[in-house]
């Protein structure tokens, strides 16, 4: 654990933060003479930096715990013009902490100080509100220290973004998302809601009676309005078998009215989950656009990262799905996965352009601690997972080149190289509710073990409620579950 010893522990989130994007393997906690100290290993770790708040000056000393750093035992001043306590304030603090971070260690960051995981909502917001792309832009990089690369990436998803949602409901409609909790494995980089499906067979009639439960609650709570998207993740929904997709689906389209309904997504993530007939019967009850997610077209890697299918198995469910007649198909890759190179991504990208889908959707691998590629990397040591420039170039280029333009963009906590996720389309392929989720427009109703519904009010308010992860207690205490939502909504 590194240790920032202050005066105070103001700012603390924003501190970690871009620490840890600097030092993704660090676990930086501030430590200020008031602090209450609930663990051991605060009184243990390193001291890597003062900082000091006082009323005409804030100084920032290096300790020497920085690595490959440019300094010897540098120290920084900032004199803050803004009154303390305020947006401004902040807004400097942040930009003095990241350029003295710049400094120390003789890099920059693509995102500058933006240590949130929605950019383009900044971007979309200012454009909303009157603002020109041009004033945006200054915007970002003036205020932020963004990139002059993603500054033009945030505004030009910010625009597209803009005229997809023209045709939704903001005032009157919602989206609904069903999280189906099951994976055929567990994926070593697994950071959701998910069980294996062979374990938990025998619960899976329990699991739908509960849901058929909210499904119907929430149907009452959004009688006369209008009903977007719909979204159906997880986990793996396709690890179902084609008779309880069935009964799902059947059960969502008699309870909600789905003649207003623009796209109706289902994650068929794992292509061990995929079979003839669940697509027939996804297609049938009119899903319009899923998901088939390689990840990599690597096999050394699929091993590693269990998810327990061939590249073969890839293609073949792919190839299923088009005859299936699915003429809206997204695929995921992860870039940073470990001991995967350029060559390697290079390699996916060109499988994946002979398969020709509709969307490709690019992660920037996330390492969570509590996942078990977190505990993977904690016990091999390994430094061969990273993502760079390089690989992310690729991946634009080969979205480019099946003409396909980025259209939604977010970021997650501790992403390999401090990249960013990029959701990419054909024209008209769009994943509307990608972008939802993620500019907080409308209200999304979500279902099912571990999901969280977000309710956007019309005073801009913005409230969650969450659902139980734990399956066993989302059937034991779906009443409860019922209850919450009700209360937000
Ligand atoms: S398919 Fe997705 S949800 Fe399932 S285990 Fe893998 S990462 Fe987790």
């Amino acid at each position: 654990m590194q240790i920032i010893k202050s005066n105070k522990t103001q700012f603390e989130y924003d501190i970690q933060a871009l620490l840890k994007s600097f030092y993704p393997e660090w676990e930086p906690h501030m430590l200020a003479p008031d602090s209450e100290i609930r663990d051991r290993r605060i009184l243990e770790g390193e001291p890597v930096m003062e900082l000091y708040f006082g009323e005409t000056e804030v100084t920032l000393k290096m300790l020497g715990g920085i690595p490959d750093s440019s300094q010897d035992n540098g120290l920084y001043t900032w004199y803050p013009k803004e009154m303390p306590g305020t947006p401004e304030y902040k807004n400097a603090f942040k930009r003095f902490f990241y350029v003295s971070l710049c400094k120390e260690t003789g890099t920059t960051l693509p995102w500058g100080n933006l240590t949130g995981i929605r950019p383009t909502k900044i971007a979309m917001t200012m454009m909303e509100q009157g603002k020109s792309e041009e004033e945006t832009a200054d915007f970002l990089k003036e205020m932020h220290l963004v990139s002059e690369e993603k500054t033009a990436l945030a505004i030009e998803i910010a625009g597209r973004e803009q005229k997809i949602l023209s045709t939704l409901h903001y005032e009157n409609g919602y989206s609904l998302y069903v999280g189906i909790p099951f994976c055929p494995t567990t994926c070593l980089y697994c950071s959701f809601t998910s069980y294996p499906i062979g374990a938990w067979k025998k619960r899976v009639g329990d699991y739908l009676a509960a849901l058929e439960k909210e499904i119907d609650a929430t149907a009452l709570l959004f009688q006369g309005k209008i009903l977007d998207t719909v979204y159906i993740g997880g986990g793996t929904p396709t690890s179902l078998s084609a008779a309880e997709l069935e009964r799902l689906l059947k059960k969502l389209r008699d309870a909600f009215d789905f003649s207003t309904v623009q796209e109706f997504t289902v994650e068929a993530g794992r292509a061990d989950s995929i079979t003839e007939e669940k697509l027939k019967v996804l297609f049938e009850n009119g899903v319009t656009r899923i998901s088939v997610n390689p990840q990599t077209m690597k096999q050394e890697t699929l091993d590693l990262i269990g998810r327990r299918h061939t590249v073969e198995q890839v293609k073949e469910a792919f190839h299923l799905a088009r005859r299936a007649g699915f003429t809206n198909i997204n695929m995921d890759i992860i870039l940073g996965l470990p001991g995967e190179t350029a060559a390697d991504v290079r390699h996916t990208i060109e499988e994946i352009q002979a398969l020709g889908p509709d969307a490709l959707t690019v992660h920037s691998l996330a390492v969570k601690r509590a996942s078990k590629l977190g505990r993977w990397i904690e016990e091999n040591g390994a430094t061969a997972y990273n993502n760079t420039e390089e690989i992310m170039e690729i991946a634009a280029k080969g979205a480019a080149d099946m003409d396909m333009t980025p259209y939604y963009l977010y970021r997650q906590k501790n992403m390999s190289g401090n990249f960013e996720n990029v959701g990419y389309s054909m024209r008209d392929k769009y994943g509307i509710y990608n972008i939802l989720i993620n500019e907080e427009k409308q209200t999304i109703a979500a279902l099912g073990a571990g999901s969280i519904t977000k309710g956007v009010f019309p005073d801009d308010r913005i409230e969650r409620c969450e659902n139980v992860k734990d399956v066993a207690q989302y059937i034991e205490r779906i009443d409860e579950m019922i209850g919450r939502k009700r209360r937000l909504l």
